[in-house]
């Protein structure tokens, strides 16, 4: 099981968290007016890329934040863990 670094909360076991799927996709820049291949392209084939790899995941059970970590995929160690939209206080209260 993986222990994750949400940000507001601190470790927490993974079964707390949605997995949110790959966070190096973006839309196509070129937005609705985007070829159907583009839009193709963006949701449905994804790398699967052997070490660092960025991942979002919803603290469901905490929090309820969006959180972007960055996980070795051989060693499942966590590099990074970052919070996608931050609170509007500095402090954390919401
Ligand atoms: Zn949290």
């Amino acid at each position: 099981m993986l222990l994750l670094p949400c940000p507001f909360c601190g470790a927490r076991a993974e079964t707390e968290f949605v997995f949110g799927g790959d966070g190096s996709v973006a839309p196509p820049p070129e937005g609705e007016n985007a070829s159907d291949a583009a839009w193709t392209e963006a949701l449905y084939f994804r790398d699967n890329p052997r070490g660092a790899h960025r991942e979002l995941w919803f603290h469901r059970h905490g929090c309820r934040r969006w959180i972007a970590v960055e996980r070795d995929t051989v060693s499942h160690a966590i590099l990074r863990a970052e919070l996608l939209v931050p609170s509007a206080r500095k402090d954390g209260q919401a």
